[in-house]
């Protein structure tokens, strides 16, 4: 058998093709690190590197020069320890979980410390090995999530010997509103932060995110924690993206049909066609992370031409109205685009009433994935190609 196949053949008959330019990624990584050339830039690599591929992604970045990596779970830290080098400390934000202890420091997984209770579990166990143990200790300044209290904060600055046998990284804290520049609670969480981290005084601070770092120098400090800018979504609702697009996501189409007016479309016959209609299935659904909230209301799109979604998204297929097409254009095999230079992730998410974040973390299992290494060109099937 002939297994040298072409990519465009490779993606016919899949649940779709996603593409992931690591180019743009390293760029993007670049891009934030020159916006505070004194700080150093961290990346969170948190829900599989926001679904785009942790290890894949954490290497690109460790090569790009990052050297500090955030992940929610203490079970991703681990997963991700034997993959990147020993000179990359990983952060696990969720905190040290009681019972963790033994595997954070035995496989150099470092806790973020989010209470007293986190602090004593975490300097307990550095007594027992008789070394220090690094941590980050993280501090909430507003938006009541995770981190040490003010009434805990002034726990600590009255028994500093509560923090002994703990190597303190960084300080940090989070932004709950960074993507809404005007927002006041930005800057009462700076200033809660300055005042805060004055009962550290060695320990540099890292406090933004990627919408926290658009929002000026006075908010960079020491170590800089984007995660959806990296991955091309928008730091900032109110201005344009200045992020390059690292995802594309093309679908193929696996039927067409032609159908006259007056026909009920999808599961639940929600959609009914005004005249005779030209209509396609695509290979993709909610259970590949199309939420089902874009029924008749999200498209995806060929040249230049949107192609509105008809009826409700099902579970492996959604059914688009391709009538603004030349007949015969589209046939079984081509791909449409959902992802990519027509429609970007935010256009997307809010056809879906969400968030880009929600959109990338969800995108499925199914699809054919390509990881388009820095340096090299795109070669994949892009919807410009016609395939008949
Ligand atoms: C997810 C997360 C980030 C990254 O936020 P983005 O908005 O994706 O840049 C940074 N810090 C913490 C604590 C997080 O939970």
């Amino acid at each position: 058998m002939d297994m040298q196949i072409s990519r465009q053949q490779a993606a016919g008959g899949a649940s779709g093709h996603l593409t992931i330019d690591l180019g743009a990624l390293r760029d993007n990584y670049l891009t934030l690190a020159a916006m505070a050339p004194t700080a150093q830039t961290a990346a969170v690599v948190k829900a599989d590197a926001y679904g785009l591929g942790a290890d894949i992604v954490s290497q690109t970045l460790f090569d790009a020069g990052c050297r500090n990596f955030f992940v929610a779970h203490i079970d991703e830290a681990l997963a991700l320890r034997l993959r990147l080098s020993a000179e990359a400390r990983i952060f696990v934000l969720n905190g040290l979980q009681p019972g963790n202890e033994t595997s954070c420091a035995a496989m150099a997984v470092t806790p973020v410390l989010n209470s007293l209770e986190q602090i004593a579990q975490w300097a307990a166990h550095a007594k027992k090995l008789g070394k220090p143990l690094p941590a980050a200790v993280q501090i909430d300044t507003g938006m009541c999530r995770l981190g040490l209290s003010p009434e805990e904060l002034g726990v600590l600055a009255s028994g500093p010997q509560l923090l002994e046998g703990i190597d303190i990284a960084f300080v940090m804290s989070h932004l709950a509103c960074a993507d809404e520049p005007d927002h006041l609670s930005n800057a009462a969480q700076l200033s809660v932060m300055r005042k805060a981290a004055v009962a550290f005084p060695d320990a540099p601070v890292c406090f933004s995110n990627s919408g926290g770092i658009f929002l000026g120098n006075d908010y960079h400090n020491h170590l800089l924690r984007p995660g959806i800018a990296l991955y091309g979504g928008a730091p900032s609702i109110a201005r344009p993206n200045p992020m390059k697009p690292v995802v594309r996501l093309d679908l193929a189409v696996v039927q067409t049909r032609t159908v006259p007016a007056g026909s009920l479309v999808g599961y639940g016959g929600s959609f009914e066609t005004a005249g005779p209609t030209r209509l396609a299935a695509i290979a993709a659904g909610y259970a590949d992370g199309l939420p089902r909230s874009l029924s008749n209301r999200g498209a995806a799109w060929y040249n230049g031409v949107r192609l509105p979604i008809a009826g409700r998204v099902s579970m492996d297929s959604i059914i688009l109205d391709i009538s603004a097409l030349p007949e015969g254009t589209l046939t079984q095999g081509s791909l449409v685009q959902m992802i990519g230079s027509e429609q970007t992730l935010e256009d997307i998410a809010d056809d879906a009433g969400t968030i880009a974040y929600e959109i990338l973390t969800g995108l499925g299992r199914r699809y054919r994935r390509t990881y388009i290494q820095p340096g090299e060109t795109p070669a994949v099937a892009s919807t410009s190609v016609s395939h008949k």
